[in-house]
């Protein structure tokens, strides 16, 4: 095999529940998400010449090993921080063996958008290695590294729709229609690490009900969902981080306003933000949102997808 492609969805969270910070810095969470058809690719291609079978010799490194394009590449980073190639070398190391393959990541998921675009290239990484190397290993081990590598790169590995609790790397798959939505990513970007602190001084300094613990119980949702019935998904879309994003981006809240007047039938920050998410009542109605909504001032791309999708995903590989 000399290359392999995978591609993994971005996700949206449509209930997002926060609880207190515990003793190790980490608020446990109670969250429904839904993979939609945004997606990001990676590819895995074999480093130099392959030796001949008959040579112990070594394939020779030629060229960078990560290489990031796409839309929304210059804001992912070309290097190993890169959550992407950090997947493949704890997967080389749990392997007992030494990555030997470029990556090339395609972003078409915006960065710090609170869509867990580096999750979902951590999780197409993972699932390109284990098949490159035909490694024989489990669904769970798969998990495990996957939550090693950040919350929400277990649920990009399966997708679909999932209430995640825990960290959101306890996950029980649910059923659910089609739905859909309009994406409005911002200029800005927002740190995942920064809307925590943020709704932690809120919570310290502020008890009114807007920024206590408020999602409540994710089962209304859960039943809207089963039944692919976007009406009864009205006024179930929550977000415990809504309050701290708004305050670092206060621009969200213009945003949120533009996409309710243009007749989305519901509307929410999208887990860290900030992108906002509106939810339309068929295809042709998420398409005439997205036009409307793309003459926001705030909005740099905006975006009609679906849910739910298949998580991480071999595309093609050749042989
Ligand atoms: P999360 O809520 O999981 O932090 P997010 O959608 O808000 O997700 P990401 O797009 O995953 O944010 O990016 C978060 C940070 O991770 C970025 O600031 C970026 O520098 C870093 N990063 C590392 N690898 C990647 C990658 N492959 N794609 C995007 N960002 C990456």
């Amino acid at each position: 095999m000399s290359s392999i492609e995978v591609r993994a969805a971005a996700k949206i969270n449509i209930h997002l529940g926060v609880g207190p910070r515990d003793s190790d810095g980490f608020h446990p969470i109670q969250t429904i998400y839904q993979a939609v058809s945004l997606y990001d690719s990676v590819r895995l291609t074999a480093v130099g010449p392959t030796p001949p079978a008959d040579t112990d010799s070594v394939a020779v490194p030629t060229g960078p090993m990560l290489t990031v394009s796409g839309i929304e590449g210059a804001d992912a980073p070309p290097d190993p921080t890169n959550l992407a190639w950090r997947a493949l070398e704890l997967l080389a190391s749990h392997a007992g063996r030494t990555v030997d393959v470029t990556l090339a990541l395609d972003k078409q998921i915006p960065v710090a958008a609170g869509l867990a675009g580096g999750s979902a290239d951590a999780a197409a990484a993972l699932t390109a290695l284990a098949a490159w190397w035909r490694l024989d290993i489990s669904d769970n081990e798969l998990d495990a590294l996957a939550a090693e590598l950040g919350s929400d790169v277990t649920f990009a590995r399966h997708g679909g729709t999932a209430l995640g609790t825990g960290r959101g790397e306890r996950l029980q798959p649910y059923p659910a229609g089609e739905f859909h939505w309009v994406l409005v990513a911002s200029h800005g970007a927002l740190s995942t690490p920064a809307v925590y602190a943020e709704l932690d001084r809120q919570r310290e300094t502020d008890t009114s009900a807007a920024v206590v613990e408020r999602a409540g119980s994710p089962e209304p949702a859960l039943r809207a969902l089963a039944a692919g019935d976007p009406a009864a998904l009205v006024g179930l879309l929550v977000n415990d981080l809504e309050p701290a994003a708004i305050a670092l981006a206060p621009y969200l809240e213009a945003t949120l306003q533009a996409g309710r007047a243009a007749g989305a039938l519901d509307a929410v920050v999208s887990g860290s933000g900030p992108t906002c998410l509106f939810l339309a009542g068929d295809a042709a109605h998420a398409a005439e949102l997205a036009d409307t909504l793309s003459a926001t001032p705030t909005a740099r791309r905006v975006l009609a997808v679906h849910s739910p999708v298949r998580g991480a995903q071999l595309v093609e590989s050749e042989l």
